[in-house]
């Protein structure tokens, strides 16, 4: 059964949300002198029991915690008492906050202009 997340920062966002999940590699040191003396091949998905870890990212505020805080206050705060009142399509983005808001919405690829005259 799908988790619904809510931002446990804004409570304002149930559905803009970036996953960011954890890559590992092992390595070996040497205690003395620091250097790297053993690398794993590969980089791993960092898990959380028999799961990815997984930390969420509103991009609504650009709070960001573990994905349990996200669906534990998408549990304890119902549907219609976000601390928005506006609708589900109204832009919430805070000023303070230019990468997030440069950002979003995601481009389309291509050319960046597409107005100009052929
Ligand atoms: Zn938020």
């Amino acid at each position: 059964m799908p988790e619904r997340y809510l931002c446990p920062n804004c409570l304002g966002n149930r559905a803009r949300f970036m996953l960011i999940f954890r890559v590992g590699q092992e390595i070996l040191k040497d205690p003395r002198s620091g250097v790297i003396t053993y690398q794993a091949p590969e980089w791993e998905m960092v898990q959380d029991g028999t799961h990815p870890y997984v930390d969420v990212r509103c991009l609504s505020c650009g709070y960001e915690g573990y994905e349990r805080l996200f669906i534990q206050a998408a549990r304890r705060v119902p549907l219609g008492h976000d601390a928005a009142r506006s609708g589900p399509e109204e832009r919430t983005l805070p000023v303070n906050l230019p990468l997030v808001a440069s950002t979003w919405p995601p481009r389309e690829k291509g050319p960046a202009q597409s107005s100009d005259p052929a």
